[in-house]
């Protein structure tokens, strides 16, 4: 099945209409207008690089008269009057002179109509007008009269084991910080919050996450900040700099989990209306975990009756039960019983399901008893090492399926898998540094090779070779309790270092895709 590869391409349909929908809406913006009343719109349009705004829509909004003669126009309000000079970019107001940015225009057909400056408004309207207008260019705001709309920035930091977010509010204004299981929320004493250029400030540091999963805003007054499984307490502190109210967060990881509790499942994130200031989602959420075999295809099966659909079907649930107490992950088996699951359908659970993270589990078989130990295998690609590995894994493979015991198909790799060997092969390596004076490793125990299991997915994957069920002592060791927890707890502590090499690029990327 190629479903997989028609997946990609009607992603990258959507994208690409997503970005074409983009450059054709970042031509004609629009101002807010925020007001006692309420909010309206206020159309622009760029002209070389200078933004616009229609003469006759100001007119309506703010009840202006407007006059054209042969040198310009006459802008009246309550009987005092600015005057535009055609091609110059100047605006007399209430006889005194002051500077536009450019000098009115017309607007394309149809209508042709007159267009000045946005900074009109501020440098020229605000000073007839007998209402305060204030033009907040960055954050697209026109603010008429005088609504409390404070300033926003914030910074969010690592702090040892927590974070700490800053939010600073200018000019000063009060705030309550509230907490509930998922959330802290703090609201401001304001109309409005004008929150300039979001998203950029805050980059994702490793040992914060699972602390603040995001920093959003909730309506026009409510900052939220989503805790994550990791979250232990916080303290928020007010502190006045000059004319600005600064907030500090500081947010304390818990105490390293004792396996009683799984942490609360993460929030969902915010309905569409809710504008997503700040994502640091945690780079592993979901992790698919495939016990290889099931049902009437039984894999490998040892001379001591261990079957492999059994033995990887038992490890899977250990490490489910480990990585959801203790890391709060959800891990998702692509089998929980004994049947049988089609390849494809392995890697399309993991696929839709958005994993982080996969992990099929096998254990091996060969024709010579005396080959022992656990191997990691990614997915290997023509261009790279895939040749080699084909070439160097393919007789002993061959000669397996001979012997009614080899699970893997070979297959050709031009799969969603291609976007991810990098880190399929940190994963590969950080798993077998666990292993390492824990488990008997494969002499070779870390290869690339093109299994058919990981091609399709679309995420970090591995296939883990436990062990060899064919020789006696290794199938004994891998049936018993004591192999199992040993293999589980280097799993676990694999994907903790995985997590954090995946949090230390996202941080150091943060930023790029923002807004
Ligand atoms: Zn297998």
């Amino acid at each position: 099945m190629r479903v997989p590869r028609r997946a990609a391409f009607a992603l990258a349909v959507a994208f690409s209409a997503l970005v074409l929908s983009r450059s054709l809406s970042s031509q004609p913006s629009a101002l807010t207008v925020l007001s006692k009343d309420g909010r309206r719109s206020l159309a622009t349009t760029v002209i070389n690089e200078q933004e616009f705004v229609a003469l006759d829509d100001l007119a309506t909004m703010f009840q202006l008269a407007v006059r054209e003669d042969a040198l310009g126009m006459t802008v009246s309000y309550k009987g005092k009057t600015v005057v535009l000079t055609l091609d110059q970019a100047l605006a007399s107001v209430a006889g005194r002179l002051v500077s536009l940015p450019a000098a009115p225009v017309r607007g394309p057909a149809p209508g042709r109509r007159w267009l000045v400056p946005a900074e009109f408004i501020n440098r020229a309207l605000a000073l007839v007008y007998d209402t305060k207008l204030d033009l907040r260019k960055p954050s697209r705001l026109v603010i008429v009269g005088d609504l409390r709309v404070p300033r926003v920035q914030m910074r969010y930091e690592a702090a040892g084991a927590g974070a700490r977010l800053t939010i600073d509010a200018t000019p000063r204004t009060g705030n309550v910080v509230a907490q509930d299981n998922e959330h802290i929320t703090v609201k401001f004493d304001a109309d409005v919050l004008d929150i300039p250029d979001p998203g950029l400030a805050l980059p994702a540091p490793s040992s914060a996450q699972g602390v603040i999963q995001a920093v959003r805003q909730a309506d026009a007054t409510t900052i939220i900040l989503d805790v994550g499984p990791r979250f232990g307490a916080f303290k928020a502190s007010n502190l006045p700099i000059d004319n600005t109210a600064r907030l500090v967060i500081d947010v304390t990881a818990a105490a390293p989990a004792d396996a009683a509790a799984p942490p609360p499942p993460i929030a969902a994130g915010p309905p569409p209306d809710l504008t997503a200031l700040i994502q640091t989602p945690a780079s592993i959420r979901t992790i698919a975990i495939d016990p290889g075999h099931g049902g009437d295809d039984e894999g490998a099966k040892g001379a001591g009756g261990t079957k492999e659909k059994d033995l990887t079907l038992a490890v899977a649930r250990r490490i489910k039960g480990a990585i959801e107490a203790r890391l709060g992950i959800r891990v998702l088996l692509t089998r929980d019983d004994d049947r049988r699951v089609p390849i494809d359908e392995r890697t399309a659970i993991a696929n839709n399901s958005k994993s982080d993270v996969f992990i099929s589990l096998h254990a091996n078989a060969s024709l010579r008893p005396a080959l022992a130990g656990t191997a990691i295998y990614s997915a290997a690609f023509a261009q790279d090492a895939g040749d080699t590995a084909r070439a160097a894994l393919a007789p002993e493979r061959v000669q397996a399926i001979g012997g009614n015991v080899r699970d893997i198909e070979f297959v050709p790799w031009d799969f969603a898998q291609a976007a991810h060997v990098g880190q399929s092969d940190t994963l590969a390596r950080l798993l077998e540094a666990q292993f390492q004076n824990r488990v008997p490793l494969a002499k070779r125990p870390v290869e690339s090779a093109p299994l058919r299991v990981l091609e399709s997915a679309n995420m970090p994957a591995v296939l883990i070779e436990m062990g060899y069920l064919t020789n006696p002592d290794q199938e004994k060791q891998l049936a018993g309790a004591e192999f199992q927890n040993t293999f589980v707890q280097a799993v676990l502590d694999a994907i903790i270092k995985f997590r954090d090499v995946l949090d230390e690029r996202r941080g150091g990327n943060q930023g790029a895709g923002a807004r």
